[in-house]
């Protein structure tokens, strides 16, 4: 009998965009032999869209208002054997919408409610994994109140750390709200772009070089699977918003020219973090290679990774020998299986 699947897209975090493009390629992917696939756009205001909005949100792009409210449909939706939340971000990837499905006792595809906020929480993934002896850059956590109230304690925990160095908001990702501070006059500005779109933001420091970029896909629940691994290569200061959705300004290099040790170190060091953060399904773990010193530094776990046909985490498989379509039909039987 064919699957029932409901795949959520769209969502209210500043990934919105991003989330559209990806449900579009999977939704296309699934097997129709085998799924019988509803999309549902969530809008920006979390409105859950009806299908005729639905279908004009995936054509269009982007979502209108209007709509159900969340606990409306998810109460209806225990018609679905699997949900795909393939939701970037905020409200989506940070355990939110998978406590509501896991009330609803629906199986779904990636990390539970404690992998996605501990991994979307970038202050939170490095307190795991410092505690699991996985290298890091330094760090250091500000909260919004104490922005506001005493500025010069952030600023001289900026100075600590040096220059330069990168403000984010603790929970996001597409690099919205990320700034790269080059000297102490730019920081107060980078501090109020982080805290307009979170309470808590993190300051990191920067490795000495300019580090290579090279990432690692994760597949499987409680005996996950490490892809080869796979570099990103780009003409600018960082991998900006625009750097990452502008055709042409990033290639892709699978696998990583890299010494075979040092890939596999990759491998191992993903695998750990994946564990430590109790992850499942899927995750695209990202990493800082310091060629000059040989230095290998965790940057960030995605548990729903950007998901295009031509997206990282779907390409690093097809060079394992999964082909996109069986990945996806892969991450619903792996939503499916009891753990
Ligand atoms: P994603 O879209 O992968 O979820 P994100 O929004 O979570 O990304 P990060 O990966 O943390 O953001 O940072 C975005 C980019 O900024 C990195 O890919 C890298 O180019 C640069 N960057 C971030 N932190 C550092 C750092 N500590 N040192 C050097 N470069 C950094
Ligand atoms: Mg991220
Ligand atoms: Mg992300
Ligand atoms: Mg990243």
């Amino acid at each position: 009998m064919k699957k029932r699947i409901l795949l959520l897209a769209g969502g209210q975090s500043g990934e919105h965009e991003v989330s559209l493009m990806s449900a579009r390629s999977v939704l296309s992917a699934l097997p129709r032999d085998q799924f019988d696939v509803t999309p549902v756009v969530i809008s920006k205001q979390g409105r859950w869209l009806p299908p005729t909005e639905t279908q004009r949100a995936l054509e269009s792009g982007e979502a209108p208002t209007g709509g159900d409210l969340v606990l409306h449909r998810a109460a209806s939706a225990e018609g679905y054997d699997a949900v795909f939340p393939l939701l970037h971000g905020p409200m989506g990837e940070d355990g939110t919408v998978q406590g509501l499905l896991t009330l609803a006792g629906i199986p779904f595809v990636g990390s539970g409610v404690l992998g996605s906020a501990v991994s979307m929480d970038k202050i939170m993934t490095k307190q795991v994994l410092a505690s699991a002896g996985i290298p890091q850059v330094a760090w250091a956590l500000a909260v919004r109140r104490e922005w506001q109230q005493d500025p010069h304690a952030v600023r001289e925990r900026a100075a600590q750390l040096g220059y330069p160095l990168f403000v984010k908001p603790a929970n996001l990702g597409s690099s919205v709200g990320i700034s790269k501070v080059a000297r102490a006059e730019d920081l107060d500005g980078a501090l109020n772009l982080a805290f307009s779109l979170d309470r808590r933001v993190i300051l990191e420091a920067m490795t000495a070089h300019k580090p290579r970029e090279v990432e690692v896909g994760i597949l499987g629940n409680d005996a996950p699977i490490a892809s080869p691994v796979g570099e990103l290569r780009f003409d600018a200061d960082f991998y900006d918003y625009e750097t990452k959705y502008t055709e042409g300004r990033a290639s892709m290099h699978i696998p990583a020219p890299l010494p075979p040790e040092v890939a596999e170190q990759i491998r191992t060091l993903a695998l750990r973090a994946f564990r430590a953060l109790d992850c499942a399904g899927l995750a695209r773990v990202d990493f800082f290679y310091v060629e000059e010193t040989g230095e290998l530094l965790l940057n960030e776990v995605n548990t729903m990774p950007g998901f295009t046909t031509t997206s990282m985490y779907p390409k690093l498989f097809e060079a394992a020998g999964l082909n996109y379509s069986a990945l996806v039909t892969r991450l619903v039987e792996l939503a499916l299986e009891d753990r």
